[in-house]
């Protein structure tokens, strides 16, 4: 119908007005764009900018990636974390300067050439093939999960994978539809990255507004659905990381039982007797915690068994 008709082309405009000057966006190359895309992925655009920049000054091609050392490359990405991406971003420049043709190497086109590329997830995958080469294949993640379960109030549970493949197959036509399929994903990206928030969605600058059924009903809050966490009781820990000069990190092994039996996991600690001191310029006001448990040592996290809450908190995949 026509309201489908106009879901592309509103998101297509309003993203030609809204258009960041990112500066991938100046120059966009296949190295350019997947170095951002994987500089972006648990990190916001402003604290990338910088990073971006400088690793560009370091590493201006993906040969030159290629040909670097890993502790040098691990010293470029410093200060952004999760040091997994760093370490994938390096291995698969390799991978993908060695793939040689006579004269030159080949970058991956398609989605499913960039899923192969150690680091690069489905969306990350979708998000470069639609830019660099207009593959027409909708990127699906948590931020156009929300905005399409209000606009079309899906009830779907988006932490699932199938529920997102099947919003992406629902988007489909109408990427199908669109000019210019990077464009769109984008837009898309964009719109729940700016517009329709997790807390506070801009509805009176939606491009989308019209055809939200969520808007119609004021039921926003509801979407999406998030099924079976609601009443769950909360446990809080604070953990605490802490590295030797080799790199490895002080654990303990589990042995509450159940899942979670013999995996290793951050140290927790709990609040100790607060101090404060008087100085002559200050006062020092020091919390202190102790540790749980005495029977913690460093490990190296890449060969221990961990908690998924653990390699989360390591940046760990
Ligand atoms: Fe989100 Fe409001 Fe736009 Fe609906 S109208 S998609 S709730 S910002």
């Amino acid at each position: 119908g026509s309201a489908q008709v106009m879901l592309a082309a509103n998101l297509e405009n309003w993203f030609a007005q809204v258009k960041r000057p990112m500066p991938w966006r100046r120059r966009p190359s296949p190295y350019v764009c997947w170095l951002s895309e994987i500089m972006m992925q648990q990190t916001t655009y402003a604290a990338v900018l910088p990073y971006y920049e400088r690793f560009l000054e370091k590493f201006p091609t993906v040969e030159k990636l290629a040909a670097a050392k890993e502790a040098d490359v691990l010293k470029a990405w410093e200060g952004l974390g999760y040091y997994a991406r760093a370490r994938n971003l390096l291995k698969a420049a390799r991978l993908i300067t060695g793939k040689r043709t006579p004269d030159r190497f080949k970058w991956p086109k398609t989605s499913a050439e960039w899923a192969q590329i150690p680091g690069v997830g489905p969306y990350t995958a979708a998000a470069l093939s639609s830019v660099l080469s207009g593959e027409r294949v909708p990127v699906v993640d948590g931020n156009v999960a929300r905005v399409f379960a209000r606009v079309w109030k899906l009830t779907d549970d988006f932490s699932k994978l199938p529920a997102r493949a099947k919003l992406s197959e629902r988007l489909q036509p109408e990427i199908d539809r669109c000019r210019v399929p990077g464009d769109f994903n984008q837009a898309m990206m964009e719109l729940g990255a700016l517009v329709c928030t997790p807390k506070n969605p801009d509805c009176a600058r939606c491009p989308l507004a019209k055809m939200c059924a969520a808007k119609k009903d004021g039921s926003w809050a509801d979407y999406p659905v998030k099924k079976g966490k609601k009443d769950l009781p909360v446990r809080k820990v604070t953990s605490v990381i802490i590295r030797d000069a080799k790199g490895r990190v002080l654990l303990v092994q589990n042995r509450e039982g159940g899942l979670l039996k013999g995996l290793w996991e951050l140290p927790t600690v709990e609040s100790a007797a607060d101090v404060t001191q008087v100085f002559s310029h200050f006062k020092l006001e020091q919390a202190n915690f102790k540790a749980v448990r005495a029977d913690a040592e460093f490990k190296d996290a890449k060969k221990v068994p961990l908690t998924t809450a653990t390699r989360k908190a390591l940046g760990l995949r």
